[in-house]
């Protein structure tokens, strides 16, 4: 992956842009105008979540894909719930999904204008077309049972067979269908059908079901309705009735297109839309290794407690991702990155990871944590002597100032940047070795302490007080091993918590494989860590490069004032199968 730093913001060319210049070069939606008359700009596009559940990563990309498309074309899109199923739907999943969408930097005003709309905002215009295809002999009620109505759809390569109710009359259909809406009958009973043809390859095209009984609350129209219009009559509706251009959807909805189109021209053959018809095109769906994207396997872990909840940082929802510190920045750029194709793989976590880092590297200010504390005892330091140290907050940004922590006797180092018999190629601590205290003094290793079982508890070194990181004798000090620190008195402790991939297999969910026997049960450790004193100001939110171990974020629920406690968004280098 080629990690282009200086462009990151020129989008490529891909097949939907290629479709949008053809358009616009030929004019296709240059005539359009709204119902007051303003001219319409050519390229509209919409984000159609259902509000039954939480977005995730693969939602970040079509919102990407969507709201980019319009922002790069001049021109707008909608946010739309596709709010038709009644049962699945609640206000608590539109309220986070319009919040997820803002953080990722979108929203949905044009021109003083905002574009939220809801498909249930159309159930009487849906209606009133209903009954229209029914009069034009386009749609019949049918009452045949369910087990009858799945037996004559036939399969692939077996056409169906017309249901024995296909040729009612359109009066005889029409009045069923008002007695449907009236109440009239069970949850079930009757199912309005257009009239296409039960022998076509497409099943798509075998009579959809456009309209059924459902008995049930609605989050918005309550119970005023008790039939419900089916996903695939309601959507192409709602992007005529938008003026969407553009309908961009996931791949497995090719074959749904010829219905789409069929619906359209024949609802436009009975005048309701008058302008130039939306097109739906189908892209491959972001599929990221390590990661589970379907709403229900989700929900499964939230509900099985086998995660934190919904926001949970090692959770691929925007809401996980935003607490675990992932940048809007950076997804928008993966998105961006992973292009829009039109064949399904898989883009491998690392990938993302990257983007992640290219974000923060030059925003993140640094900071010194110490995550496995051991204790570094500094003989000649005088006791109760303090030594200001200073470091730049970002190394390339020397206008950001400088940030001070103090030195003292006792200090707090990495368990690991001590060994008692060095390995080969270890040049850290151990005993006769020199290091340098990273921004402090260069220190010869004596030996160390030990417990009753003969776990090291304290490492002893000696100071040169004349090799202080920017004072003239520091050039005098020539060292291999540069190691991180604070000062056991002035640190400040923290809960710090460490995240690696949820599940142990690249493709958790492929091929219907059980997710469940893959977690890794190592995705979460928490640390108690000794953190630079200034890291007590940090504010939620906050992201920081910890030295040597990565960049972190101020946890935005769990954090106190003066208090905070830390995610680790990514580690410093790609080191996952590695
Ligand atoms: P479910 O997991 O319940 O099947 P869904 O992915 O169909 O959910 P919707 O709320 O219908 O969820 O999705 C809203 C939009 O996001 C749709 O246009 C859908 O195509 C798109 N989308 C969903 N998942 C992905 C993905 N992995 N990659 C790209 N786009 C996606
Ligand atoms: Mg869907």
């Amino acid at each position: 992956m080629s990690t282009d730093h200086s462009t990151p913001n020129v989008p490529a060319a891909n097949f939907l842009r290629n479709i949008i210049d053809a358009d616009l070069g030929n004019g296709k939606y240059a005539q359009r105008s709204d119902s007051q008359g303003q001219p319409l700009p050519t390229v509209i596009t919409r984000f159609p979540p259902e509000p039954n559940g939480y977005l995730h990563i693969g939602h970040a990309k079509s919102i990407c894909l969507n709201f980019g498309l319009a922002r790069d074309y001049a021109g707008r899109c909608n946010m739309r719930f596709d709010d038709t199923n009644p049962a699945k739907e609640e206000q608590e999943y539109v309220d986070t999904i319009l919040d997820s969408v803002r953080w990722l930097g979108f929203n949905w005003e044009d021109a003083g204008q905002s574009h939220l709309h809801y498909a249930s905002d159309y159930f009487e215009q849906l209606y009133t077309m209903a009954e229209y295809l029914i009069t034009a002999g386009h749609a019949y009620v049918d009452s045949q049972s369910a087990e009858e109505m799945a037996a004559n759809r036939g399969n692939f390569g077996e056409p169906g067979k017309n249901s024995r109710f296909r040729d009612r009359s359109p009066a005889e259909s029409l009045d069923l269908f008002r007695r449907m809406k009236a109440g009239e009958f069970k949850d079930g009973e009757h199912i309005l059908r257009v009239k296409i043809d039960m022998a076509s390859p497409n099943m798509n095209l075998r009579d959809p079901a456009i309209y059924r009984i459902r008995h049930a609350h609605h989050h918005r129209t309550g119970d005023a309705w008790c039939i419900y219009p089916m996903y695939d009559y309601t959507h192409p509706i709602s992007d005529a009735l938008e003026n969407i251009s553009h309908s961009i959807c996931t791949l497995e909805f090719q074959d749904h297109r010829p219905f789409y189109d069929w619906l359209l021209e024949h609802l436009a053959a009975g005048g309701f839309f008058k302008q130039q018809l939306p097109k739906q095109y189908e892209f491959a769906r972001l599929n990221v290794t390590y990661v589970i994207t379907s709403k229900r396997k989700l929900k499964q872990l939230v509900d099985e407690q086998i995660v934190d909840g919904w926001d949970d940082p090692r959770m691929p929802t925007i809401v996980g991702m935003r607490r675990r510190g992932f940048t809007p920045e950076a997804i928008q750029r993966f998105c961006e990155r992973t292009g829009v194709t039109k064949s399904d793989g898989w883009i491998d976590m690392s990938v993302f990871e990257g983007c992640q880092r290219e974000d923060l590297d030059p925003k993140a200010p640094r900071a010194i944590a110490v995550l496995r504390p051991l204790k570094l005892i500094i003989d000649n330091f005088p006791e109760n002597e303090v030594i200001e140290c200073t470091s730049p907050v970002h190394p390339h940004h020397a206008e950001r100032g400088n940030r001070s922590f103090p030195i003292s006797k006792e200090l707090w180092i990495e368990a690991e940047d001590f060994m008692e018999v060095p390995s080969k190629g270890y040049f850290r601590l151990f005993p006769g070795n020199k290091v340098r205290l990273r921004y402090g003094f260069v220190v010869e290793c004596t030996g160390c302490d030990k417990d009753a079982e003969g776990n090291v508890v304290a490492v002893h070194c000696t100071y040169f007080a004349d090799s202080k990181s920017g004072t003239e004798g520091s050039a005098n000090y020539k060292v291999k091993g540069n190691i991180h620190w604070v000062s056991i008195a002035h640190a400040l402790k923290a809960e710090v918590r460490l995240f690696d991939r949820l599940f142990t297999d690249p493709n958790p969910d492929a091929g219907g494989k059980d997710f469940k026997l893959a977690l890794n049960p190592n995705a979460k450790e928490v640390v108690t860590a000794y953190l630079e004193q200034g890291m007590s100001q940090a504010l939620p939110d906050d992201k920081f490069q910890f030295e040597r171990h990565g960049y972190f974020v101020a946890d935005r629920i769990d954090s106190k004032p003066g208090q905070p406690c830390f995610n680790r968004i990514v580690t410093l280098k790609d080191g996952w199968g590695k």
